[in-house]
């Protein structure tokens, strides 16, 4: 399904978000544990004033779990903000989630009035998935269908509290531009946005920057292919995905590339880490 990029649903959003933030006593913000960077809503940092805040970095059985251990620290120390990983049906690990929320809230008296949570994430990041987890029931609708705006809605959850799930669609980052590639590749941007091959390509290339050995495994290369386009070839000869003509079928490769890397055969994959988001906005700053 295809996202509709349409400025009205952020306006409104955005519009909403300002109304009911002031309410709340905590935000949880859901991230997909391979992007940490690339998955945050632009809208967070602008809006969230001193709320606490716990990221929660969903989808950790995907992610490196050496990278995901470095942007838990990476969030803690340049962000100053909680940071937790989690993986769907761990349901102690998530309510978990809910101790530390009362923790980062002492001077909050439950006895008087519930906590007031609210959980946002951009599509995919598994925030429904986590809201159902946490109600014990199937409170949130799952699946990718960004661009439905539900109604504002209180989840009543053990402690006195309160969850609230965002009101509207929040769109991720699109720039800088390798935001929007590693997006789409873990299946967040679905539409045509960014072309198809494309996105495989800037995942092959990363892959054989990143994780060379996994490569070479999952797609049985001797040698190493010398760039993103030489591995394409390569898995259409080996998989023989050719076209009329005995022309590559890249379409095909790109397929394979993403589906595979998002069901997780790969192996267990992150596309970004602190190091390198620290140099893409120094180069983006500096151009
Ligand atoms: P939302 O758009 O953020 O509300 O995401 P959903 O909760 O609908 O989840 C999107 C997809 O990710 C669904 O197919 C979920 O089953 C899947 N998902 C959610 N959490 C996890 C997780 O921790 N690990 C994995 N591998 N998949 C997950």
């Amino acid at each position: 399904m295809a996202i509709n990029w349409f400025p009205g649903h952020m306006h409104k959003a955005r519009k909403e978000i300002k109304k009911v933030m002031p309410q709340m006593d905590l935000i949880i913000e859901v991230l997909d544990a391979r992007i940490p960077f690339s998955s945050e809503n632009p809208l967070v940092p602008a809006l969230r004033g001193d709320t606490p805040l716990i990221k929660v970095l969903n989808k950790r059985d995907l992610a490196d779990p050496e990278v995901t251990g470095q942007w838990q620290t990476w969030l803690e120390k340049e962000r100053g903000v909680r940071a937790v990983t989690l993986t769907h049906n761990q349901r102690n690990e998530a309510m978990d989630i809910l101790k530390l929320a009362e923790d980062m809230t002492p001077h909050h008296d439950r006895q008087k009035s519930a906590l007031r949570v609210m959980i946002l994430g951009i599509p995919n990041v598994g925030k429904s998935t986590l809201i159902n987890t946490l109600a014990g029931r199937p409170a949130a609708k799952t699946g990718n269908e960004p661009a439905v705006t539900r109604a504002q809605q209180a989840i009543k959850l053990p402690h006195n509290i309160l969850l609230y799930d965002t009101p509207g669609f929040l769109w991720p980052k699109l720039s800088p531009e390798a935001c929007g590639y590693r997006l789409a590749i873990t299946g967040a941007i679905r539409s045509a946005v960014l072309d198809f091959e494309d996105v495989a390509l800037f995942e092959a290339d990363f892959l054989l920057a990143a994780y060379p050995e996994l490569v070479k495994a999952r797609y049985g290369f001797e040698e190493l292919p010398r760039d993103g386009l030489a591995l394409m070839d390569g898995i259409a000869t080996k998989r023989r995905f050719f076209s009329r003509g005995g022309v590559p079928d890249l379409h095909k490769v790109s397929e394979v590339l993403l589906n595979e890397f998002r069901a997780g055969t790969l192996g267990r994959i992150s596309l970004e880490t602190p190091a390198m988001v620290e140099r893409e906005q120094r180069e983006a700053e500096e151009a």
